[in-house]
């Protein structure tokens, strides 16, 4: 694959200046998306782009970012117009400009039938730079005069096709024959019907055409999957496709640095052991993370692109696109990393709603359909955990190891049928995992195709941690001691008890038994209270030790 040795285009290549690089630093982007590498010089030296993309593929970025770098702030009137299809659209764009555009200080709005007009009168009379509106609204507000478009150099026409299917071909010829002629103009669309091309022909000035053509791809043979699962419920989604799947070794791939670090964090509080990497570790980090999770210290290695490549792992069971990747060639790239060397491997994708054409552009590129899964839902996991118990006791079944337990069987089963004595040993033992259990009444619910437009995600639920998982705040222990809770990364899978944590804190740590308070065990991690005063002694003995003969991690519980 050619981008593992030719030298990848940076954002500062691309001719962006120092606020805007800044910005996307702070947002953690690592290096240009295809569309923005083709669409962001072009724009930035003026020329009109007629751009083919679909939602994913970074193009709010490819135009939002050269008309930030254009437009100077603080002289007078609005400068870009920025029409979108749906109010969600319209939203979000001014949400990403107004990220992009925070060091530089640009004010924008955003105006959508369906909200008062009269709060969008205050700020566009105390001046704004860039509104971004469906077309109906904006062309409202230039028949009440309350948009003035003398002064605008730029307008971007996004998603181009579903404005016209939505029937606003009118409104938009309206408002283009209102701006001055000499303006630049961005036209973006994922689709090319004539009605488009007569568009562009209209009101482009000869524009450049960019496309971001994908080459022919050879994919590994893995088992593909995706779900199609709104943002809020991705983390929920991701943590049952794991507890489903089971991976011995898989990498997550997301999109920024800072989504790395996110999930990274929601995973290790879920009880799994992630690793991190991406472009903000140094080499030395980076080893350690590799070498943590050859070892299998780590088993979930959560990275970007550009950090994942060039890395060389044996026996990754399973590559899990967190995000869907905005190329088809990334898409071949991440899945390549599992199925090597002939063995089996499982490419799993979470795909938006919204990103549907991504997968579609995916499947078109390979050839081939990719299944689509079903979110595991309640039932689902439950049913995995009587397939689990069931294995459970038939591999005791054949250790035979239970002598002890036969006698107090044989008094039972003067009274009872050992049928149901069994059954009933069985609901203790899967008792004991409750904890683990996922709320009642919180599933996922089933995507519905049909349905246009998915809520949209800025406003999902933000926190990912279970209400069994939540912190307590600093309490009081039996000695009157403040007592902290401790995250210990290893838990019942491991069969570890109360005794062996006791065990290796006293142990390792050599504190006194009554400094350790109530401790919780979970399937895959624990969580013990410590004297507060002894945490961070208890952190340094302990991390790194062995429970149970595994090297574990051990640090303050917190959100
Ligand atoms: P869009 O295709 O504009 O809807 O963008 C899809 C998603 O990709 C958004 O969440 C952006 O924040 C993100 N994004 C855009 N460009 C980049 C980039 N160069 N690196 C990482 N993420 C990006």
């Amino acid at each position: 694959m050619t981008d593992e040795t030719a030298a990848p285009t940076t954002f500062r290549d691309l001719g962006l200046g120092e606020d805007v690089l800044a910005a996307l630093d702070t947002l953690g982007y690592e290096e240009p998306t295809p569309i923005q590498t083709a669409a962001i010089p072009v724009l930035l030296a003026g020329r009109d782009v007629v751009g083919r993309a679909a939602t994913g593929t970074g193009k709010t970025a490819a135009f939002v970012l050269p008309l930030v770098e254009r437009i100077e702030p603080g002289t007078p009137g609005v400068k870009a117009l920025i029409l979108c299809p749906t109010r969600e659209l319209a939203v979000q764009v001014a949400e990403a400009t107004h990220r992009y555009a925070l060091r530089k200080g640009l004010r924008v709005l955003a105006v959508y039938g369906g909200q008062d007009i009269e709060r969008q009168l205050m700020p566009l009379r105390r001046g704004v730079d860039v509104v971004v509106g469906t077309p109906g609204r904006i062309l409202d507000h230039i028949r009440r005069r309350s948009l003035d478009l003398s002064h605008i150099t730029n307008v971007v026409l996004d998603e181009a096709d579903e404005m016209l299917d939505m029937g606003f071909q009118d409104d938009i010829e309206a408002i283009l024959e209102s701006t001055p002629k000499e303006r630049q103009t961005a036209l973006f669309s994922a689709t090319f019907p004539p009605r488009i091309a007569q568009l562009a022909e209209r009101h482009l000035t000869n524009p450049e055409r960019i496309t971001v053509r994908a080459p022919v791809l050879e994919t590994p043979k893995v088992r593909q999957v995706a779900y199609v699962v709104p943002r809020p419920y991705k983390m929920e989604a991701l943590s049952r496709i794991l507890d489903l799947e089971a991976p011995t070794s898989a990498i997550l791939f997301c999109r920024t640095r800072h989504e790395v670090d996110e999930l990274t964090e929601a995973l290790s509080v879920r009880g799994y052991r992630p690793e991190a990497l991406h472009g903000g570790l140094n080499q030395g980090q980076r080893d350690r993370v590799m070498k943590r999770f050859r070892e299998g210290t780590a088993d979930l290695l959560i990275a970007t692109d550009v950090a994942a490549r060039g890395i060389d792992v044996e026996h990754v069971s399973h590559v899990i696109n967190y995000d869907i990747p905005q190329t088809p060639e990334a898409y071949v790239h991440r899945i390549g990393r599992t199925g090597r060397a002939g063995r089996e491997g499982t490419a799993i994708t979470l795909v938006q709603p919204r990103e549907r054409q991504l997968l579609r552009g995916i499947e078109r590129i390979i050839g081939a359909p990719v299944e689509h899964g079903r979110v595991p839902t309640i039932a689902d996991l439950r049913a995995r955990r009587l397939e689990l118990l069931r294995a459970a006791i038939h591999e005791t079944l054949e250790e035979g190891e239970y002598g002890a337990f036969r006698d107090a069987v044989r008094v039972l089963a003067e009274q009872y049928d050992p049928l149901e004595i069994a059954a009933a040993a069985a609901k203790l033992a899967s008792d004991a995992t409750r904890g683990e259990e996922p709320e009642d009444g919180k599933d996922i619910p089933e995507w519905d195709p049909t349905r246009e437009r998915p809520e949209r995600d800025s406003r999902g639920p933000r926190g990912h941690t279970d209400r069994s998982e939540r912190p307590s705040a600093p309490r009081r222990g039996r000695s009157d001691q403040t007592m902290t809770r401790l995250y210990v990364g290893v838990g019942r899978r491991r069969g570890v008890r109360a005794g062996d944590l006791v065990g290796a804190i006293t142990g390792e740590a050599k504190i006194p038994g009554d400094a350790i308070g109530a401790i919780e065990i979970a399937d895959q991690f624990s969580l013990v209270e410590v004297r507060e005063d002894l945490a961070d002694l208890v952190i340094q003995r302990l991390g790194g030790a062995s429970v149970k003969g595994r090297p574990v991690s051990v640090r303050r519980s917190h959100d």
